[in-house]
């Protein structure tokens, strides 16, 4: 059995579309297929089209469906799928088409000749704006600069896992789901196939910049710890050109008597430093504040029912 994972957040535009596409795409398939539909709690119509998606599948494929009793965001809504999903390979999909459902029998070719993780990679991203390409492209650099292993380039949630892979999966205990980062944390033998990224059909994305510096901060906190110990490094750097520096100007004082007090270089200074101390204590805010929803240990999602 193969599970498809579809994360819906006030999508109900985009649900008779999806579900089009997907079908016609699954017709070359004969296995049993189970399609888990997660409402990420939506305020419009999502639901109610699920439930009328039921009745027009295909008789290999069953929709299930997670109601959310909020939104939990796409990283809780992918986790539920993962969950509860029995397939024994499991396609996590965005469900605006921006990930092409006819690549899922491609996918599905490649696990059958022994890979465990298939990875869809976008080849094309012009559908994305300028400003999202450049941003996503140096979050890579840098995320892939502090943590190890590295996450691939342009390669979404969209892939295939092995059951394998998913029972891996299943023991990162983590409330901040870095989805992209688990995934790969948990290696395994990875094949890639690549595709062309297409605009929304309808609707507009839930990723607005605040939300992406966030989870970018969830991304590089969740897997390096670099930030943190650049700033004993940097402060034995500051103390030993502060020492150098205080050293000319005590032996300056004996030689030429006192000088008149340099207001302005003091204040530079002293601003410099307080920048950078504040930056220091920000980033431990930023890990301190993660470590404290961790150790509340709160479940991830709750499902308001199964459908
Ligand atoms: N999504 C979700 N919960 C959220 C935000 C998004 O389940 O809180 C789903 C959304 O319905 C879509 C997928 O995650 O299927 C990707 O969202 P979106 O297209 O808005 O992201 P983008 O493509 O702009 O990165
Ligand atoms: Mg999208």
């Amino acid at each position: 059995m193969i599970s498809i994972i579809c994360p819906f957040y006030n999508e109900d535009q985009m649900v008779p579309l999806f579900f089009k596409e997907l079908f016609d795409a699954i017709r070359v398939i004969d296995d049993e297929i189970e399609v888990i539909c997660i409402n990420d709690g939506s305020r419009d119509q999502t639901l109610n089209k699920l439930i009328e998606q039921k009745n027009i599948a295909p008789a290999n494929v069953k929709i299930r469906i997670l109601d959310f009793s909020r939104n939990f965001g796409k990283e809780a809504a992918l986790t539920a799928g993962i969950d509860l999903a029995i397939g024994d390979a499991v396609i996590p999909i965005d469900t605006d088409l921006q990930d092409p459902p006819q690549l899922i029998p491609e996918l599905i070719k490649k696990w059958r000749e022994g890979f465990e993780v298939v990875l869809a990679k976008r080849c094309d991203r012009s559908s994305d704006t300028l400003i999202k390409r450049k941003t996503a492209q140096w979050f890579y650099k840098i995320h892939n600069k502090l943590s190890s292993p590295h996450i691939p380039e342009n390669v979404g949630d969209f892939r295939l896992l092995d059951r394998a892979a998913v029972e891996a999966l299943k023991q990162l205990p983590e409330r901040e789901r870095f989805m992209k980062g688990l995934f790969n944390w948990v290696g395994f033998k990875t094949a890639q196939v690549t595709y062309i990224r297409n605009g929304r059909e309808a609707g507009k994305s839930k990723f607005a910049m605040a939300k992406l510096w966030n989870f970018a901060l969830d991304g590089i906190t969740s897997f390096s710890t670099v930030p943190l110990k650049i700033w004993s490094y940097l402060g034995f750097l500051i103390s030993f050109f502060a020492f150098i520096y205080s050293s000319f100007i005590i032996v300056r004082t004996l030689v030429y008597g006192i000088d008149i007090p340099g207001y302005a270089s003091l204040l530079v200074v002293m601003l410099f430093l307080g920048g950078l101390q504040l930056i220091g204590i920000g980033v431990l805010g930023e890990y301190l504040g993660r470590i404290y929803i961790e150790t509340k240990n709160r479940p991830i999602y709750i499902i308001r029912k199964e459908l």
